[in-house]
């Protein structure tokens, strides 16, 4: 399975991924995970990304596009991946599209989660993530809370608020998303490639439509 996840900030494309990966097989790649942990290690690519991570923007194109192909040809997406968070925009469509015809593994499916404005400030706002890059569990203090405040069910690495999930911000990135990233619904529609999906409600409500989609002609 080769699929991207389409979707503003907050339409569940984490939580789809995570299931997907553990019914399917397929590795979750999500460009905003890599980029996070290249600013958490300090290196070139996280000191230059830094920036327009903190203010909702988007991260050039090539450095974006330079670190998915390189996660892309290791070994454990092999047996497919499911991309979140990428591509964002038409120059990086383009580019995965012709590395993946040209590797012989074109993708399968575009999947793109539909939801209100309101909902996505209110699953931002409460969202809490494990910073444990070997853990990575999400939280929500009112829809997912974690047993003990603050601290994470699994591992018991206290849990984060990410920088980017204030409200400000959080405006900023639906704005940029509605810009340079929405129009790619188009793109992968005329690649004969998408699925739409309402995304709101439980994330296993959600699941079984994305399920029910996949295995539509
Ligand atoms: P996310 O975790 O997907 O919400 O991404 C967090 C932030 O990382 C975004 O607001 C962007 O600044 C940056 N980012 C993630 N993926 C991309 C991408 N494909 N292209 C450009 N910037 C990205």
């Amino acid at each position: 399975m080769r699929i991207v996840l389409l979707g503003p900030p907050g339409s569940g494309k984490g939580t789809q991924s995570a299931l997907l990966q553990e019914q399917y097989g397929a590795q979750h790649v999500a460009s905003g995970d890599l980029l996070r942990e290249a600013v958490e290690r300090e290196t070139e690519l996280g000191c230059k990304a830094k920036q327009y991570m903190d203010s909702g923007r988007l991260v050039p194109d090539q450095l974006v596009l330079d670190m998915v192909k390189e996660r892309l040809l290791r070994p454990d997406c092999r047996k497919g991946f499911i991309l979140d968070g990428f591509p964002r925009t038409d120059a990086q469509a383009d580019e995965l599209a012709r590395v993946l015809t040209e590797e012989g593994r074109p993708l399968d499916h575009a999947v793109a989660f539909a939801i209100s404005r309101d909902a996505i400030v209110e699953r931002l706002t409460g969202r809490r993530s494990c910073p444990n890059s070997d853990c990575g569990r999400t939280f929500h203090v009112k829809f997912k809370p974690p047993a003990v405040d603050d601290v994470c069910d699994e591992c018991g690495t206290p849990l984060r608020w990410r920088d980017d999930d204030t409200e400000e911000t959080i405006l900023k990135r639906i704005e940029v998303y509605i810009e340079q990233t929405k129009p790619l619904i188009e793109w992968y529609r005329k690649a004969g490639l998408l699925r739409e999906i309402e995304g709101a409600g439980a994330p296993a409500e959600v699941f079984g439509r994305v399920r029910e989609a996949l295995a539509s002609n």
